[in-house]
Order: C-alpha cells, then structure tokens, then sequence
C-alpha cells in the first residue's frame, strides 16, 4: 500500500506572490540543496523564467524532512506553471497531488488567478493550506487577507499561516502543516499500475523522459509500459526520483512521483495528461481528465535570409523535443518565402518560443502577426477553420464565420470598474456580470472574443488600471461574428502576411490607422511606394512612401570617416530584421504594427 510517509503538494498562488521564493525556502530548509546549490542548480533552469518573473516549466523536487512527530517524511513538490496559457498543465500537476499551498500576498490580497488555481484545486480535490506571504512588508494586511480568503473562496482561514519567504518566518509551520493536513497518497500496489503524464523532458541520451505520479501499481526496469492515450508501447530502462536532479531508484511504486526513461523518442509520446500502465497486465480505464493540448493561437514564422531555413526547422524540431505543446507545419508565403505555421497554447507561449529561436539558436525571424483560429461557413455547406487570414475564402464563398470567445474574469479595486468597462465594450465584449468581492474590490465577468485579447488587451488592462487589474480567462466557445479580411498591398501587391481579420466596424479605422503606421515604419526606397488597405478590391485607406533622397551618404563625403562608418553599420543593423518583399523592404516592427493600434 502507499507509503504514509509521503506528501504530494503543490504551491499555487498569482503571479509575484512568491510561490517560487518560497519553493526555494522549503528546499533550503529541508536541507534538499544549500543556497549555493539552489542558486546554481534551480534557478538557472531558465533565464527566460528568470527574466521575466513567470513559472514556464513544471518540475518536482523531493524534499525529506523530519518533522516534529520525529518521523521522515518524503514530501513531494510538484511545480506548476504560473500563467492562464498553461492552465491545463496546471490543473494535471495539481492532479498529481493531495495538497496545495495556496500562496496569497499579503499586500495584495486574492487576484484573478488565484481564483483560477483554487478553483483547480477544488476540482481535484486537493486539501488547501492557505499561507499569507510578505508579511515582512510594511503595507501588509493579514486580516484583510483572511478575510477575502474566506468571503471570496470560502475556505477557513483561521489557521492560516503567516509567512515571509524572504525572511523564512513561518517555513516551518508550512512543512509541519503539509505533514498534518495533506493526506498521504492513497493507492493498490498490487493493482495494476497507473500512472500519471503531469510533465515531460527531453534528454539527448535516454530521450523523452514522462515525469509522472503513480496511483496504484508498480514500475521498474524492465517493465512493459503502455500510453493508454495511443496505445504505444515502450520498455523501461530506468526509473528515478528528483532530488532535484534525476536520481534513479529500483521501482517507483502507488504514491510515488518520479521519472521513467524508456528509449521514447519523441516527447510526443509522453503527453502530459496521459495515463501510463503495464502493458501485461493494463489498467481497465485510465484516469480521467487527459485532453489533447489545443492550440489557441497562430502565427508565421519566417527566416530573414532565405538561406536559414533548415537551421529554423532544426530550432523547432528541437524545441517540440522538449515542448509537446508547440506545433508547427510548413508554410509558403508569397511575401515571406517559405517558412512555418506555428501553434500556440496563447500569447505568452508564442513570445516564449520566439525569444528562445533568437536567443538560443541565434536565429534572425520575422514573425507575422499572431491570429485565432476563425470557424468558416462556407456557402457550399462546408466548414473549415481557418489560423492563417491570408488563407480566408473570399466574401462570395462565406456563409458565415464564427469566432473563439472566451469567458474573462478581471479583478479591480472598484474605481476602475469604468475603465474595464470601458475598455470591454471597445474589445467586443458581452458584459456578464459584476460582483463585490469585498467593499473595494469587483469582480467582472465578460465574454470576450480571443483575438481581441490577443490584440493588446492584456497592455491596455495594465494601464488603464495603473496594473491593478489582474485577468483570467478559458476558451468558452466559438460564436457567429461580423468579420472580414482586410488586405495591405505595397506598390499595388497584396503582402499576405500583413492580412488579417477584423470586425466590419472595426475595418475603416484599423485599416486607416496600418496604413499610416506602415507609412512610418517601412523605410523609404528609391522609388515612391503606395501602401492601400483594401476589403476584396474596395480600398479604404491609402498613403505613399515618399522616395529616399540620393544624398544620404553624400553628406559625409570629406567629412569624418568614422561618421560615415556609423552611419553605414547603422543601416546594416537595421538591415538585420529586414525582409525583402518583392521590391520594398519591410521591417518586423510592420508585421506586428496591426497589434497596437487602438
Ligand atoms: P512567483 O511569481 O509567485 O513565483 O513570485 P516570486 O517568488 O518570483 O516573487 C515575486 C517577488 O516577490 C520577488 O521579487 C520576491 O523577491 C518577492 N518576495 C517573495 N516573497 C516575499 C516575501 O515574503 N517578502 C517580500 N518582501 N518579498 C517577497
Ligand atoms: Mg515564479
């Protein structure tokens, strides 16, 4: 039977409340890594994470500790991302667990996403210890904390307990309360085994590598596993725990968290969510809950020299090694070349991807803008989803065309109510309904068209609030929507990765104001370029790019050398990012200009 020394938890919290300081407490604390290992072995596991301040990747970390009673416990941190575009991955390593910490900032009180992540957790029924963090701060407000935690999530707060992650006050309370209130795992040894996808890596030697919770059963070197989602077949090579780093062990058995290697080539057969068994003797019906990650948002990838291609393909072969998420299939532009069609979980993704191609890869990419994937009507009956605009049918073979729209809640302090109102009716949104959560604080509740999230939303929501506003949001549906394609065209050629779909009152104005953006962004040439904006063959905005003059260079002659130099490497940086489209070169900065317009 499970061991009843074991504790499976999570930390889940809104983003900046110190989940992350805190795991980094409990490992230090148990002694799991001195603060010199902890800095050079977790948190290097990502600069991007670092920079940013986000949780991308999952990972699980075994801490021993004893505890009070005197016994030593095995207490099993699952990480979680922390971010709506992962919130699968999130609900599946909750999944993994008994309990969470429910990590909330004492100065800021309860946000949209930890709403989002309590909600998760009740749905998997996880046993939720409620710590208040950054008590340490002068503007701490612990009973005002509570309070919301109880009005807002109907927990019990009265024991929850007061931390600082930064000082370490309140750690030990922390670990004593996850030993005496998570349950211990619970689960058949002698059952078949049953085993949980909450997360996977890829590794050069032993290749993707399903990092998973047991529930019942055993495994070990040698075993026969089966992927009950596809029915594949691996044998196992080894089995191992984190401590943090992959520690391998004889068997994992009912309980357990730790890893399987198994010669699976492609992470693509180790999808988070699914069940793994034994493939001699299977689980009759896996566990509930294993869905197919579904992209949300699309969008063009293209090398800037024609002659990067294979390395950009390389790029993305390997980072869907590690990233069963991101998908990606060939595409052709007419303005662009050949490149890719990428898919991603949400904006976030998609900006994680690209910064990691330039960065870790050295690549120089133009990326179009992203877009949603539309639900075409056509007149003759057929339906078609369409994730790239340039693709849309014309008018006359559309019957209709229906759109994603999600369901967003967004938290403020109730002065800003006018401006999230405000700013819902400019996105399309169908206000649902608004609730006090406490005197000063509202939550609203709309449903909003994706792309109109995808287009700036989240910027205008921080400022227009002065980045009180906390959003979350998931996928409602699709619905019927008054759209069109609104095509640029350069010197009187449609650039098709500058199309996109726009709501019919939304087209004059967005169209007028590309245009007018175009004209500043893309530089002059030698010839006089006309930059249109047309629905079908209707024009609906114009402006020119005037001629370069001759004399740019011509002003440095006799004059300083060094100067002209600059001016030269200046040029050529700019060059960089630069794409040749028939005659007219075009920067990244245009492809994205349909972003920030309003
Ligand atoms: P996460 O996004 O939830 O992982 O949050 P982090 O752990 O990255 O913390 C966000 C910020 O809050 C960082 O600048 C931390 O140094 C800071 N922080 C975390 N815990 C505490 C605390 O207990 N007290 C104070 N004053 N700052 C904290
Ligand atoms: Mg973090």
């Amino acid at each position: 039977q499970a061991s009843s020394k074991i504790r499976n938890f999570s930390i889940i919290a809104h983003i900046d409340h110190g989940k992350s300081t805190l795991a980094d407490r409990l490992i230090e604390h148990t002694g799991t890594l001195s603060a010199r290992e902890l800095k050079e072995q977790v948190l290097d596991s990502m600069d991007l994470e670092r920079e940013r301040g986000i949780t991308i990747k999952l990972q699980a970390v075994r801490l021993k500790y004893k505890a009070a009673d005197g016994e030593i416990y095995e207490l099993n941190l699952i990480d979680t991302p922390g971010h709506v575009d992962f919130s699968y991955e999130v609900s599946r390593s909750l999944a993994a667990c008994e309990g969470a910490l429910l990590v909330v900032d004492a100065a800021q009180g309860i946000e949209a996403q930890t709403l989002a992540n309590v909600y998760l957790a009740l749905e998997n029924n996880l046993e939720i210890i409620p710590v208040i963090n950054k008590i340490d701060l002068p503007s701490a407000e612990p009973d005002r904390v509570k309070k919301e935690i109880e009005e807002i999530i109907g927990l019990d707060a009265s024991d929850a307990i007061l931390a600082s992650a930064k000082s370490g006050q309140g750690v030990e309370e922390i670990l004593e309360a996850i030993v005496n209130r998570v349950p211990p795992p619970q689960g058949d040894d002698s059952a078949p085994l049953k085993a949980l996808i909450f997360d996977s890596k890829f590794d050069s030697y032993r290749g993707a590598i399903p990092y998973i919770r047991l529930f019942d059963g055993k495994v070990s070197k040698g075993t026969s596993i089966k992927m009950m989602s596809t029915g594949k077949i691996f044998e196992v090579i080894e089995t191992g725990v984190f401590t943090p780093e992959m520690t391998p062990v004889q068997e994992l058995k009912a309980g357990n968290v730790g890893y399987i290697a198994g010669s699976i080539k492609n992470v693509g057969d180790t999808r988070v969510g699914d069940t793994v068994t034994d493939a001699r003797n299977s689980a009759p019906m896996p566990l509930p809950g294993y869905r197919k990650a579904v992209s949300m948002v699309f969008c063009g990838l293209y090398p800037v020299e024609t002659s990067e291609y294979d390395r950009l393909k390389d790029a993305l072969e390997k980072l869907q090694l590690n990233d069963a998420s991101l998908m990606y299939e060939n595409e052709t532009s007419a303005a662009l070349g050949f490149g890719f069609r990428c898919g991603f979980l949400g904006l976030l993704h998609m900006e994680i991807i690209q910064e990691r191609l330039e960065r870790e890869f050295g690549l120089n990419i133009i990326t179009t803008a992203p877009s949603v994937v539309y639900k075409v009507n056509k007149a003759d009956g057929e339906v078609i989803y369409i994730d790239n605009p340039a693709l849309m049918p014309s008018a006359g073979e559309i019957a209709s065309i229906e759109e994603p729209v999600v369901r967003a809640t967004v938290m403020v302090p109730s002065e800003y109510v006018g401006a999230i109102m405000e700013l819902n009716q400019e996105k399309r949104g169908t206000f649902v309904n608004m609730e006090y959560i406490t005197e000063t604080r509202v939550s609203l509740h709309y449903e909003l068209p994706l792309s109109e999230i995808v287009y700036d939303y989240f910027d205008q929501l921080k400022s227009r609030t002065k980045g009180f506003a906390s959003l979350d949001y998931a996928l409602k549906g699709y619905k019927e929507s008054d759209l069109i394609k609104l095509d640029i065209m350069l010197s009187g050629e449609i650039v098709d990765a500058l199309s996109f779909i726009v709501h019919k009152d939304k087209a004059y104005p967005r169209g007028r104001k590309l245009v007018e953006k175009l004209r500043k962004l893309i530089p002059r040439q030698m010839f006089e370029v006309p930059i249109q904006a047309a629905i079908g063959t209707r024009v609906i905005a114009r402006e020119t790019i005037q001629a370069m003059r001759k004399d740019v260079l011509a002003k440095c002659y006799g004059g300083d050398i060094s100067r002209k130099r600059k001016l030269l490497e200046k040029q050529k940086e700019g060059k960089k990012r630069m794409k040749q489209v028939g005659s007219v070169e075009i920067p990244q900065d245009a492809f994205m200009a349909v972003l920030k317009m309003d």
